[in-house]
């Protein structure tokens, strides 16, 4: 016997839609590239997404096509999540940081048509354009005044003028729930990055997830400044939480330092902020020397990569906010744990809750988790054995787009590459990763690549990255060489040898000469044993 209910599916356009209807007047501020801080509000959202609708149609794309962003977080990026997923083309928004060959290789691998660029990001399209094959329609997130007086960029067009050519009125198609509606690149692995396809069912769900109360809480009376970019998993998928709940929206922009945010946080109400470790220990010490206090903030989740412990005494200590740590991944879209407290620990001294609060979390409803060893026996919830973490569920990756080989499902279920405890009441903790790369500042190095481009080197025998952990950007790369015999090779020729070759800030910090890389059996570098045996070694100041 079947339900007897209505059957809608799941659709990212419902989302503006019920935001115009509902919270129609509730703010979106951005600052923006151009200096100025910009206010609109849901309803501005929604017809300039229905604009963006339009324009789209306009340009002959078909069902399923590819439109990407090159942008920071700001209202016109939000008009493109509305506008491009609600018409059934895919948001692709690729990660500016990355090196431009590799955004270019992105752009082709994904069959990008149009691209929408922040103008911050001229330079990189100046130089890339030639090469994305695909592309078809080049936007630039500005007024026509704005506008380059010359450049190479075939058929280059403002966003505003492009937009002010439409139609306000549009009816959104109605299609499988399962379509795609947004992509994302990791490089988190080794070769080339691969990209999680998220579908308008999974988005939809992953929203509702991420606003209950013991996941990020978000509500109608939250004005809420996501920090993580919306490059990056889909901002942890907070533009869609706080359209479904009708949440002021605070874009950053470019301006991601200290006195930036804590300065929007003050002037625009913000109740909860999300971002990586690194944004806020900016914050954290521009506000420091000058004794400055938020007035309204509550609670931040701080999630991408371990939260250091002083940063959540700090938080909630001097200046009395909330960190909920969290855990996730692109290719869970990316929310998985959250660590909030049970009504059982409410009673804990404050020690002892602080040894729960350092733990990346428990399940939300719709993951599920489990730690293995290495033969692939399930390992006990008892907060000491460590292993091979594993999730499922809706919004969890089943195949990367593209990718050939077989499915990187383990019996159905997805293997994070991080290594973990799960303890009896369900707090999982990260203990190690068994992926071969760094994180820095949330953003991925792969140290496969760092690696081959010492081995370039003439005079290079072998070479290991490995991350080393830094006050500000978490971890840091270093590179450990075996130099060819005879060879007089010094750090800074090695050092000098990465530029060009590689995104700036995926550069090693350091070279460290040794005369041998510990190998196993196979004859694979055991990095392991490396980092023991460089566990004293401290990044040059
Ligand atoms: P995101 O940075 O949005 O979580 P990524 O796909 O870039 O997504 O990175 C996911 C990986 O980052 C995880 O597999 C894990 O290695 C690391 N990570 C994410 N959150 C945490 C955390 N709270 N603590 C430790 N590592 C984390």
């Amino acid at each position: 016997m079947l339900g007897l209910m209505q059957g809608q599916g799941l659709a990212i356009s419902s989302l503006i839609d019920f935001a115009e209807k509902h919270h129609g007047d509730v703010e979106v501020v951005s600052k923006r590239v151009e200096g100025d801080v910009h206010r609109t509000h849901w309803a501005g959202i929604a017809q300039r997404a229905r604009q963006v609708a339009n324009a789209l149609d306009g340009l002959g794309l078909a069902f399923g096509d590819r439109v990407a962003t090159l942008a920071w977080n700001g209202y016109r990026h939000l008009e493109l999540y509305f506008g491009v997923s609600g018409t059934g083309r895919v948001l692709h928004t690729v990660n500016p940081r990355l090196h431009p060959d590799q955004i270019a290789w992105i752009a082709n691998h994904a069959q990008d048509q149009v691209m929408c660029f922040d103008m911050t990001f001229l330079p990189i399209i100046e130089k890339i354009h030639a090469q994305c094959t695909t592309v078809k329609h080049w936007i630039a997130l500005c007024d026509d005044a704005h506008l380059p007086a010359q450049t190479s960029i075939p058929g280059l067009r403002s966003y505003e003028s492009w937009l002010q050519a439409q139609d306000q009125q549009y009816v959104w198609p109605v299609f499988d729930e399962n379509s795609a509606s947004s992509m994302c690149y990791t490089s988190g692995t080794t070769g080339n990055p691969k990209a999680a396809v998220y579908s308008h069912r999974s988005t939809i769900l992953h929203a509702y997830a991420a606003a209950l109360p013991d996941v990020m809480c978000m509500s109608a009376r939250d004005s809420i400044l996501p920090v993580v970019p919306m490059f990056h998993v889909n901002a942890w998928g907070i533009p869609y939480s706080a359209a479904m709940v009708g949440a002021k929206l605070v874009f950053p922009g470019p301006a991601l330092d200290g006195a930036s945010v804590y300065g929007l946080i003050e002037a625009e109400g913000v109740t909860f902020a999300a971002g990586v470790p690194t944004v806020w220990q900016m914050m954290l010490s521009h506000m420091g020397p000058k004794a400055l206090r938020f007035s309204t903030l509550q609670r931040t989740v701080i999630g991408g990569s371990a939260c250091p412990p002083a940063m959540i005494h700090a938080f909630k200590n001097n200046y009395g906010v909330e960190v909920l740590h969290a855990w996730g991944m692109t290719e869970m879209s990316p929310l998985g744990t959250l660590c909030t407290l049970k009504n059982k620990h409410l009673g804990l001294p404050p020690e002892d809750q602080m040894q729960i609060r350092l733990k990346q979390g428990r399940c939300i409803y719709g993951i599920d988790m489990k730690i293995i060893g290495p033969e692939g026996q399930d390992l006990p919830w008892d907060g000491v054995a460590t292993g091979d973490l594993l999730v499922k569920g809706p919004w969890v990756l089943r195949e990367y787009y593209r990718q050939e080989g077989p499915s990187p499902l383990i019996d159905g279920w997805f293997p994070t590459g991080d290594v973990a405890s799960i303890d009896p009441d369900g707090f999982m903790q990260i203990t190690d990763r068994s992926k071969d790369v760094i994180k820095s500042g949330g953003e991925w190095i792969s140290s496969i690549d760092i690696e081959n481009i010492a081995m370039a080197h003439p005079d290079v025998q072998m070479a290991a990255c490995i991350g080393v952990a830094h006050p500000k950007w978490d971890e840091r790369p270093i590179v450990v060489v075996v130099k060819k015999p005879e060879s007089n090779l010094d750090a800074a020729t090695l050092l000098a040898f990465y530029q060009g070759k590689t995104a700036k800030w995926q550069i090693p910090d350091d070279v460290v000469f040794v005369p041998a890389i510990p190998l196993g059996a196979t004859g694979k570098m055991l990095k392991t044993r490396l980092r023991e045996q460089l566990q004293d070694y401290r990044l040059p100041a």
